[in-house]
């Protein structure tokens, strides 16, 4: 049962109606029962299909772009994924206090306890370090409710205790999930954070290609995705993030808007 308090999302309830009309039907009128099954097989589709797309607002509260507050005051949020990492992100860190920006690192809580000087020095700079589990792992989406609050509520004991910042943000692993997320999320107090655009930068080799899909219509309000961990290597072996960061920079300096933190942003 979702804990009490937590906004049941639309498409539960009526996933949960359809089923008891179903069986109701099944049941009651001959010869319904295969349109009955036929019904049940499809709703399932569409939920999972919905805990496929990481922009999905079916399943629960997703945030793919900043508030109205934050867009009147011309703020993005770059979010960077997957680190600490350490043959990268301190560059990183560099290219974000040369242009004056800031950033959210959704990091992994095991390679901040690995490195956690580096952590340190990234909350120091004036960014924010957010909860992207504990482990990263790959069958994120196919845990039920005890998987998710031990892996994220592990990750939340592990950040704050290192960074000494409790996480707010959440983001699932490739944003793969299912529907028993969003009542861990809500009962932890974290909002599920997606983004706007992503660059595809841990698969994709060239930096232009990257750079003009996160680029594309950027405008107040975006939150565009990157990784500083899993970073996709140029042709020359340099992480992709690299190479993107300082044109992506200048366009926001250009477009005349500011990066912020998620905190920063996602604040009233
Ligand atoms: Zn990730």
């Amino acid at each position: 049962m979702a804990p009490a308090g937590w906004p049941l999302p639309p498409i539960m309830l009526a996933s949960a109606g359809l089923h008891a009309v179903a069986l109701g039907a099944a049941v009651l009128v001959p010869g319904a029962w295969p349109w009955a099954l036929g019904a049940v097989v499809l709703n399932h589709a569409v939920i999972t299909g919905a805990g496929l797309t990481p922009r999905s607002h079916l399943l629960g509260p997703n945030v793919t772009r900043l508030p109205p507050a934050s867009v009147a005051r011309r703020e993005i949020a770059l979010t960077i994924d997957d680190g600490p990492e350490p043959a990268v992100t301190p560059r990183v860190l560099d290219l974000l206090d040369a242009a004056g920006q800031r950033a959210t690192f959704f990091c992994i809580a095991e390679k901040v306890a690995a490195h956690p000087a580096l952590a340190r020095e990234i909350v120091a700079r004036g960014h924010s370090i957010q909860n992207h589990t504990a482990k990263h792992r790959h069958n994120f989406s196919f845990l039920g409710p005890r998987g998710y609050a031990a892996e994220i509520s592990r990750a939340q004991d592990m950040l704050t205790d290192i960074t000494g910042q409790r996480p707010t943000c959440f983001r699932a692993p490739a944003g793969l999930r299912n529907p028993f997320l969003a009542p861990v999320l809500h009962r932890l107090g974290l909002s599920l954070v997606s983004w706007t655009r992503r660059g595809f930068d841990t698969r994709e080799r060239d930096p232009a290609k990257v750079l003009a899909r996160l680029g594309q219509g950027l405008a107040a309000g975006d939150i565009l995705l990157l990784h500083d961990g899993n970073a996709a290597r140029t042709a020359n072996g340099e992480p992709v993030v690299l190479a993107v960061l300082p044109p992506l920079l200048a366009q926001i300096q250009t477009a005349q808007l500011r990066a912020v933190t998620l905190p920063e942003g996602l604040a009233a």
